[in-house]
């Protein structure tokens, strides 16, 4: 019988429990120049409050990015030394943290909005090398893995998806082919860190098959865990009964289809469905997002108390307003 609070292998990591905390905005991110205390008061609580692991809110790989008013950089000029504390904060709770990286807009080589069928050999290059060189800062930073946000609708979701990449050279085709700008990514970071690799990927409901393809091909180039997702964001899961979730229903086979660690993307917000889900599925983690927006510590009373449920409506406020903070909270 498997329970949300177990000690968990994942991977190399060890975890005290199967949740993990996703991040999505931050809009805590500066005041003269560092990181705002706020920021570190709430890793700090999720740390002490027994999630599993704890991924990071967005971390652009582009200053200029769409959302880069909302996300942490990996090019401000102090990311080194505030996200060192944030990591030794997690680390002194033996909470492992993942830095989440990813780009929506290409801007490369002086160019703007480059689109995936536009890409040139050196753009490819340009970007493989700028991911290279945050991941080794990630890993100075002292997180213990990275998560590669190949999902929902960044940048690198669009190079996979086969209704965005037309291209007829090496890059194009195939799922192999598409993949290959992650895949060579994933060996160079392999290479050059020794950090814990995560993939955040989109399931594609129409094609079960390439969906357990790309999962097989990650793991077999080099991935040591899995997340998975849908293109369109989180807020609209809960649409979804928990009887009749494709979420559910693909997690569960590419979890019995891989042999390394997968994490269900968001949908579930009570103790007891969770518990049901990973009991009658292969699901062996799960992720949230919101629940930790309104609560950082909700974990610490459902161990407590053997029960709970998230106090968040999925009103979608911080959703759609880009927020690190519960608008019901601060509104009250
Ligand atoms: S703003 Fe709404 S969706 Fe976000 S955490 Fe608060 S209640 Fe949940």
């Amino acid at each position: 019988m498997k329970d949300i609070f177990d000690e968990c292998q994942f991977g190399d990591l060890k975890l005290n429990s199967r949740i993990v905390r996703t991040g999505l905005w931050e809009s805590q991110n500066r005041q003269h120049g560092y990181l705002k205390p706020e920021v570190f008061l709430r890793y700090e609580r999720l740390a002490k409050n027994n999630v599993g692991l704890i991924i990071t809110e967005l971390i652009s790989l582009y200053p200029h990015d769409k959302f880069s008013d909302y996300s942490h950089s990996i090019n401000y000029p102090l990311f080194m030394k505030d996200f060192k504390m944030l990591t030794e904060i997690t680390h002194e709770s033996d909470v492992p943290i993942f830095a989440q990286i990813a780009f929506a807009n290409c801007n490369v080589n002086g160019k703007q909005m480059i689109g995936v069928n536009d890409l040139t050999m050196e753009d490819i290059r340009q970007i493989q090398s700028d991911y290279l060189i945050a991941a080794r800062k990630i890993s100075f930073a002292g997180f213990d893995g990275i998560q590669l946000n190949i999902g929902n609708n960044y940048f690198l979701s669009k190079v996979i998806d086969p209704r965005e990449n037309k291209r007829s050279d090496n890059y194009g085709g195939s799922v192999f082919n598409r993949l290959r700008m992650v895949i060579e990514l994933i060996q160079a970071i392999k290479k050059t860190t020794t950090l814990h690799i995560n993939c955040r990927f989109n399931i594609n409901p129409q094609d079960e098959d390439e969906t357990l393809e790309i999962a097989a091909l990650l793991e077999k180039y080099g991935a040591d865990s899995l997340q998975v997702t849908k293109p369109s964001s989180p807020q609209f899961f809960k649409k979804e009964s928990p009887d009749k979730n494709i979420l559910f229903d693909l997690t569960d086979k590419i979890s019995k289809h891989v042999d390394i660690p997968v994490i269900l993307g968001g949908g579930l917000s009570n103790m007891s469905d969770i518990n049901d889900l990973i009991n009658k599925t292969d699901i062996d983690y799960v992720s949230m997002q919101r629940p930790f927006v309104y609560n950082p510590t909700f974990l610490s009373d459902w161990k407590k108390n053997g029960e709970g449920e998230s106090g968040c409506t999925t009103c979608n406020n911080c959703y759609w307003k880009k927020t690190s903070t519960c608008h019901m909270i601060a509104e009250e």
